[in-house]
């Protein structure tokens, strides 16, 4: 970090102390966090945070489910123009302590550093409020779709679809909210601008030895439930040819996922994370099976295509196996570009600054995809190392959160400042 530094030594600490704090919330005992959505961990860190931002004179709003929003007041232009950022708070089963975590940290932490910026004159803001913003069930591993809250938010679905999605108990979003208590009903300022900061979830910063990446753009994705029906019989008796195996089927459709996947000529990655085969005992042919796959690609043709092959794949297997099959639940996520503008300006002061950065795609989603859709939205990520997450060995070290935090400050200060008029009217076209 250079002469050019924004950030606090005391700021850098803070930003670990609350990522620490955040992480003794649903620890587990191999140094993961199991904080699912709207689970009892996902209401105590809910609490913590909101603690956090009434000691430090946040005013709180809560909306209908139950994205939770601390607004810091930067200046009085009357235009209640509202500054967001922020990420998520819940985790996967089992995962890592950084995954949407430090972005919330991060984002309280450079709050409060923008307002002291801003008090001191070294920022003229073009925004009335700062705004945290804490988003719920980012991860889908409980309620999907994944990024759930943001899309209620951006009107990608309704509240009503989103409060009444089931987790595998039958228990609804709007009950498990209820629940803990963050079912709100407040209506948050509209956004102006969004910012992210994400640990990147792959090597491409550490294996480039570099302190942060600027997202220009994301993978789409194609999720797809599967339903299979079967018939149940005896794993004794029954001849082979009067078998209908709904896991035999399912078996099938996993290879063929794969191996659409491995033919394509863009990239296209999928997987199949999860199976539920009723009834699932030793000597019962499996009557039914639900499969969730999925596909992701930067390059729109080949989710098409995957989706046509896909499809394809279930009329071979029906055939094949005797078994119905059929996708009760499509969700696409579109190839989205970042606000080109707001990548520059991130760029340009990071090259003022002297901070080296490489430009790069998402392939994971993140909220921030979902706000490009209603304003400009900004992800920068910060590196992992190996790569790893969703896993307790997900590790972003304390040096590389603090420069990723002095990255952070730079281009918040500038997204968030007017545009300087002898910047945009001077130099020399004459
Ligand atoms: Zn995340």
């Amino acid at each position: 970090m250079g002469d050019t530094q924004l950030s606090t030594k005391a700021q850098r600490t803070d930003v670990l102390d609350l990522l620490k704090q955040f992480s003794r919330i649903g620890a587990t005992s191999d140094g993961g966090v199991s904080r699912l959505a709207a689970s009892r961990e996902d209401g105590e860190i809910r609490d913590f945070l909101c603690a956090w931002f009434k000691q430090n004179d946040f005013t709180v709003r809560v909306d209908r489910t139950g994205n939770i929003f601390g607004i810091l007041q930067l200046a009085e232009n009357g235009d209640g123009s509202a500054f967001y950022c922020g990420s998520h708070l819940d985790s996967q089963p089992n995962g890592g302590r950084f995954d949407g975590a430090l972005g919330v940290a991060s984002a309280c932490v450079a709050a409060l550093a923008i307002r002291t910026l801003c008090i001191a004159g070294k920022i003229d803001p073009a925004f009335d409020q700062f705004v945290v913003a804490c988003w719920t069930g980012e991860e889908g591993s409980r309620f999907q779709p994944s990024l759930i809250g943001s899309a209620a938010f951006t009107d990608r679905i309704s509240f009503d679809d989103a409060l009444s999605s089931c987790d595998c108990e039958g228990l609804t979003l709007g009950e498990a909210l209820t629940s803990i208590n963050y079912l709100g009903k407040d209506t948050p300022p509209k956004p102006h601008h969004y910012f992210e900061l994400h640990i990147e979830q792959s090597s491409g910063l550490q294996d480039a030895n570099t302190p942060v990446g600027i997202v220009t753009s994301s993978w789409g994705a194609l999720k797809c439930r599967i339903s299979i029906v079967g018939r149940s019989d005896h794993t004794g008796p029954t001849p082979m040819e009067d078998r209908r195996d709904a896991l035999l089927a399912a078996s099938h459709l996993i290879i063929r996922a794969n191996e659409i996947s491995k033919a394509a000529s863009e990239p296209l990655y999928s997987s199949v994370g999860r199976i539920e085969v009723l009834p699932n005992s030793p000597n019962t042919i499996a009557e039914s099976a639900s499969l969730w796959v999925e596909f992701r690609s930067p390059d729109p043709s080949s989710l098409r295509n995957a989706q046509d092959e896909l499809e394809q794949a279930m009329c071979d297997i029906a055939n094949r196996t005797g078994c119905e099959l059929e996708a009760v639940r499509t969700t696409k996520r579109a190839v989205v570009e970042f606000d080109a503008n707001a990548v520059q300006t991130v760029r340009d002061c990071w090259d003022a600054a002297n901070i080296s950065y490489l430009k790069m795609k998402t392939i994971a989603g993140h909220d921030a995809v979902n706000l490009q859709s209603v304003c400009p939205s900004t992800l920068m990520f910060v590196p992992s190392n190996d790569g790893i997450s969703h896993s307790p060995e997900e590790f972003t070290s304390d040096e590389d959160i603090a420069s990723g935090f002095e990255g952070m400050l730079h281009a918040l200060s500038a997204l968030i400042s007017r545009p300087d008029q002898s910047q945009v009217c001077g130099g020399d076209f004459a």
